[in-house]
């Protein structure tokens, strides 16, 4: 193959797997849980900027490892803020990130170079996650840097999205046992913690399991676990 050839059809590759996250978009803003958070995230207060969803490549050559699959973008969900932290840089890889590049507005990053690799495509427990990060981020001025604040959003995040889930934890390789549904909350609140660079190095496991109960408590805005 020439060259040329092959990048363009790396080129067409890279738009294929753009178009395939714009659509996996469009599929999730028909699902009606998606569109319950996206509405009570408006209702408390939080008009969501446009657009709120981005289709990023997050990987930067063939061998990178995905950080993650989507992200939760923090910034300012005030309109006329447009103030940016220039100090702060990208470099967290856990899923909720602050960057310049992103003008100060939050939205949810979809990494559509990772989805189209590793297969998640229908996986809307990936944008619950975020929704529910964007909702305490909404609610509450939640403390990114604090890792009380950061377990606690983890763990309504893990608990609320569905993924950990009998399907999905069966898929990871873990069996219903009694209390898999917790332990599998607690697991991955901690990796999120344990990959975050506020709290990496931290005992985190204990930082999770200090704000459990009440955080896995907090249900909002359902009215009970889903
Ligand atoms: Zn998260």
């Amino acid at each position: 193959m020439s060259e040329s050839s092959s990048t363009s059809s790396t080129k067409d590759a890279l738009m294929q797997s753009h178009r395939n996250c714009i659509s996996f978009i469009k599929k999730q803003l028909e699902d009606p849980l998606i569109a319950y958070m996206l509405g009570e995230i408006e209702r408390i207060g939080c008009p969501l900027p446009n657009p709120f969803f981005r289709c990023e490549r997050c990987l930067h050559t063939s061998t990178d490892k995905p950080k993650f699959t989507a992200a939760y973008i923090l910034g300012s969900f005030d309109n006329n803020n447009n103030s940016l932290d220039k100090n702060q840089q990208n470099d967290d890889d856990n899923d909720i990130i602050s960057t310049e590049y992103y003008f100060g507005k939050p939205g949810v990053l979809l990494c559509e170079d990772v989805m189209d690799r590793y297969s998640k495509a229908d996986d809307k427990t990936v944008v619950l996650h975020e929704l529910i990060h964007a909702f305490d981020d909404c609610r509450a001025m939640v403390n990114w840097k604090s890792c009380e604040q950061m377990a606690c959003a983890e763990i309504r995040a893990s608990s609320l999205s569905g993924e950990c889930g009998f399907m999905y934890e069966t898929k990871r390789g873990n069996m219903g046992l009694r209390g898999q549904f917790m332990n599998c909350v607690k697991r991955r609140a901690t990796l999120s913690l344990n990959h975050s660079s506020v709290c990496q190095g931290e005992n985190n496991a204990k930082t999770v399991e200090q704000m459990f109960q009440k955080c896995f408590n907090d249900t909002e805005p359902f009215i009970k676990r889903i």
